[in-house]
């Protein structure tokens, strides 16, 4: 630790340790994961950067608040144990966070060092605690309850609140409409971002812990949450997720090959048709492929395409790279891999080819006018702007509706857009037993959101019935 007479004294003129990647050229052919993560070396150096703030920015730009200088303190003192008990205290995903939480416009975008382009890679010294879950404490489990919770969907939030009220002293069943979990984590993010290893650590602590799993249990068609209460639960957590296309709505958007992210993204990541035909599911490997969209979910579906042999591999974009939502890195990798960024363009046609397949889109070239209700400048159609671009593949990542069981599972109050209502703090609907979280609740959002929901809810519901 670089001190003067016992005082720390931080590195803050040190560049950021860059971050430790597979080379672009040999990663984008397969899907191991680009980012090795820091070693032991590495995440001490950048940990000796940090200022330690007296009023620290980052666990302000933290949706969970975790105390992150403490941590990285603990990192400074090689007590990586105690470093990871800290964050455990906010956030139980940390190898899942430290991997796609979007630290640029959070943590990191707060940290002073960010004012001069070099924020300390908290994101990076995060995940490489959470790699090392054996370091940590054995949490603290509260003597059984009596009370049962049944937690519907596996994703982040689900497996969160799950864990919690586990620890709280309940009983606790998670039902599953796939057939393994991680929701998003592993339906979405592909391996190479994520290994599905590192989801599986998290949902094989959750079964230790006494969680119950009910995979291919869709809720709502299985079971209502009335027959549920019946059953002897007490109470229901609902974090299904927001995983229902929206449609582009332009002509030939039905032709084959023509496909929707999450559904190219499952097929691949969940049914491995990379591997096709050692497993049963296929899908199109496309030579020239255009992705419309522009956040994570078309950054992971263009990336995924360049790994199955695209050799032209676009984002089509309807504003600029600036205004894109995804995490900055996706976007920068991407680019290293050869992915092609087709900004102002707006997609007007799929057409077909001889054999019915896609075989290109038409697409309206935009300007950027004045900005809309989100704040970012509207793009404006260039009057007679109009490109075709050849495609054998293409992909609408353009965003995602209410997964449409809630209505089914019935017992709460829904939004007109089939999202569920519930208390921004507790997770608590209008149904005294039912609480909610995660993007059934907010829309599409982020892993530490839907997270930090399900945690809330846990403490909610633990305060309802757990004593
Ligand atoms: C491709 C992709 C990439 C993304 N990348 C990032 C990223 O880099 N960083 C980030 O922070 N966020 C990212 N996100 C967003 C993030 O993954 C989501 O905000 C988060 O997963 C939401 O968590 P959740 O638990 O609310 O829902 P989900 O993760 O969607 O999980 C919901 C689960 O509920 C199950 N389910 C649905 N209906 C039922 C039912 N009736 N009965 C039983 N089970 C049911 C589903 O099968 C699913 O497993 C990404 C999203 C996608 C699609």
């Amino acid at each position: 630790m670089p001190e003067v007479n016992g005082r720390y004294i931080p590195n803050a003129k040190a560049p950021r340790v860059p971050d430790n990647e597979e080379p672009a050229a040999e990663r984008a052919c397969d899907f191991r994961p680009v980012d090795k993560g820091y070693t032991k070396e590495m995440a001490i150096e950048e940990a000796n950067r940090c200022l330690n703030c007296k009023k620290p920015l980052c666990v302000d730009g933290c949706p969970v608040n975790i105390k992150i200088p403490q941590f990285i303190e603990a990192i400074r003192a090689e007590e990586f144990g105690r470093g990871l008990d800290i964050i455990r205290e906010d956030s139980m995903l940390p190898a899942i966070c430290g991997r796609v939480c979007p630290q640029e416009s959070q943590c990191e975008g707060v940290c002073i060092l960010n004012k001069k382009g070099n924020p300390i890679a908290i994101g990076q010294l995060e995940r490489f605690l959470g790699d090392q879950p054996e370091l940590g404490s054995t949490p603290k489990i509260a003597p059984k309850n009596g009370k049962k919770v049944a937690v519907v969907g596996s994703g982040p939030s689900g497996i969160t609140c799950a864990g919690e009220l586990a620890r709280n002293g309940f009983e606790v069943t998670v039902f599953e409409a796939f057939f393994t979990g991680g929701g998003v984590l592993v339906y979405g993010i592909p391996e190479f971002r994520l290994p599905k290893a590192v989801v599986k650590r998290e949902i094989d602590g959750l079964t230790e812990l006494g969680v119950k799993f009910e995979y291919n249990s869709v809720v709502g068609r299985i079971t209502t949450a009335d027959e549920l209460f019946e059953e002897g639960y007490d109470a229901i957590y609902i974090a299904t997720g927001a995983g229902l296309p929206k449609f582009l709505n332009v002509p030939g958007e039905n032709l084959p090959k023509v496909f929707f992210a999450n559904e190219y993204l499952t097929r691949v990541n969940l049914m491995r048709a990379n591997e096709f035909p050692e497993f049963d599911t296929p899908t199109k490997h496309g030579k020239n492929v255009v992705v419309f969209g522009g956040g994570n979910v078309a950054m992971d579906a263009v990336r995924t395409a360049k790994r199955l042999g695209a050799e032209r591999a676009i984002i089509a974009y309807r504003r600029t790279e600036e205004e894109m939502p995804a995490r900055r890195a996706e976007l920068h990798q991407a680019k290293q891999e050869g992915v092609e960024v087709m900004p102002l363009v707006a997609p007007l046609e799929f057409i077909a080819g001889e054999d019915g397949n896609v075989a290109s889109v038409r697409v309206q070239r935009c300007e950027l006018g004045e900005p809309d209700e989100s704040g970012r400048r509207r793009p404006v159609p260039i009057e007679g702007a109009i490109e075709e671009i050849p495609c054998d593949v293409a992909i609408s990542a353009i965003g995602t509706n209410a997964n449409p069981f809630a209505e089914l599972i019935g017992g709460m109050e829904l939004n007109k857009w089939g999202y569920i209502v519930a208390n921004e703090e507790t997770g608590a609907t209008s149904n005294p037993r039912i609480w909610a979280g995660g993007d059934i609740v907010t829309g599409a959002a982020t892993v530490i959101l839907a997270m930090g929901a399900g945690k809330k809810a846990a403490a909610d519901i633990t305060e309802k019935l757990g004593a």
